[in-house]
């Protein structure tokens, strides 16, 4: 729960605050359309398949994708509109495909793979013009060793593929969306405690950039500096400091903001390491969210923030009239107060310590800061496009010095709710 907003409220109001932010969050929950998509299954994760090769050929009517396999893989289609995409949902899978070896070709103008989580993997096919699988299945290879994936995929109407999308069936593995009861926060969480999320952007089949140099991965970048950050918080005393993943594995958008709300996040810091066109920009950013971006660079890279739930073969929730709701809104107006607070602590703990980019504090609709009632703000560390900000990025000793910072940040934050006894 979100100490300002009760301070503001009042206590007697707390409770109806409390129901309130609770409905709100049930609201986003359902809108976002992810429930409990996350929920961390009870089984023990199974031996991985290996998919050892792929290819892919054909032209803009007919695309075939063959893919490689050591044992017989179950799979499931899915077909997902705007941008169009076939979907192949497997279960947990090790790809040791080349880097060449499903280029986009014909119909496929992006192809990625990857994990989602513990037990399952995921083949997104994003189509240049809208597609259908003709032929789907695995096959055994006539040597007796393994099974190929073969999928033949041909251009049809747009109307067709759109006729796809409506008829399937398919919901997201959602169980009951009563595991986000807000009322109850986890067991391991004291009232006391001052719960601070840490998002490790992207990971699993959403690598995120690519730095210049190294060619590392920004997920791995990201995953590698929250785990420093989660650390250094959790010896403040009265915070705790939660990761939404601590592994490679694919989470949505809106999965980050359900994790970070179920254990009981008062803040949610997102962080990230992205590439700009222009290679010589470098620094730090630290973003808010708004409807409309601050500038161009903003919008551009909320917008390929916002791609990563696409590239994971995610299936956006339509835009609904009840996001503006009036009592969202006056939520999030109170939340949004909360999260420029931090964005300017951040920025008054780097400057003159890392270095910034120009007008530091920016804001954008990135997507994974729409918590209604957790203040969020998205963390661009540097840039991957940069060469020297990716030496910096990869450094331990740099790491360590930024996440101090953010520890002060966060401790500046909250000296006036403190004060306040929030
Ligand atoms: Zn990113």
């Amino acid at each position: 729960m979100n100490s300002g907003f009760l301070h503001a409220v009042g206590k007697k109001a707390a409770l109806s605050g409390r129901i309130v932010l609770t409905v709100l969050w049930i609201l986003f929950a359902v809108l976002a359309g992810q429930g409990a998509a996350f929920a961390s299954s009870p089984d023990a994760p199974t031996e991985r398949l290996l998919a050892y090769a792929a290819r892919i050929a054909g032209d803009d009517a007919r695309t075939r994708v063959v893919l490689d396999f050591d044992r017989k893989p179950e799979f499931k289609v899915r077909y997902i509109a705007s941008p169009d995409r076939i979907v192949i949902d497997l279960p947990a899978t090790a790809f040791g495909i080349g880097e060449k070896e499903l280029a986009p070709t014909g119909l496929f103008s992006d192809i990625r793979y990857g994990s989602v989580d513990d037990n399952s993997a995921r083949l997104v096919l994003t189509a240049a013009r809208p597609a259908r699988l003709v032929t789907a299945e695995a096959v055994a290879n006539e040597d007796g060793k393994g099974f190929r994936l073969v999928l033949d995929a041909e251009l049809v109407p747009q109307q067709d593929f759109a006729a796809l999308v409506a008829a399937q069936t398919w919901t997201p593995p959602a169980e009951a969306p009563k595991s986000i009861d807000p009322a109850q926060p986890s067991a391991d969480s004291s009232a006391s405690e001052f719960v601070i999320a840490i998002d490790a952007g992207h990971g699993g089949i959403d690598t995120g950039a690519t730095g210049a140099t190294t060619k590392t991965a920004e997920k791995d970048i990201t995953l590698a500096f929250a785990k420093v950050l989660h650390d250094k918080l959790g010896k403040e005393p009265g915070i705790r400091a939660v990761l939404t993943r601590d592994a490679d594995r694919f989470l949505s958008l809106s999965e980050r903001v359900v994790v970070a709300r179920q254990k009981g996040a008062q803040l949610l810091m997102s962080l990230h390491a992205d590439t700009l066109r222009q290679s010589d920009i470098r620094g730090a950013t630290v973003y808010t969210i708004s409807d409309k971006a601050s500038d161009h660079m903003a919008a551009q890279l909320a917008e390929r923030e916002n791609f990563s739930d696409t590239l994971g073969g995610v299936e956006l929730p339509a835009e609904t009239a009840e996001v503006n709701d009036i009592l969202l809104d006056l939520t999030r107006r109170e939340t949004q107060a909360f999260s420029i607070s931090l964005a300017q602590a951040v920025v008054g703990s780097f400057e003159g310590q890392i270095s910034l980019i120009n007008n530091p504090h920016r804001h954008a609709g990135f997507r994974v800061l729409q918590a209604p009632d957790v203040p969020s703000i998205l963390l661009e560390l540097g840039f991957l496009s940069n060469k020297d900000d990716e030496k910096l990025l990869l450094d331990p000793v740099w790491r360590e010095k930024v996440a101090d910072l953010l520890v002060e940040a966060v401790k500046r934050y909250r000296a006036p709710l403190v004060a306040n006894g929030g």
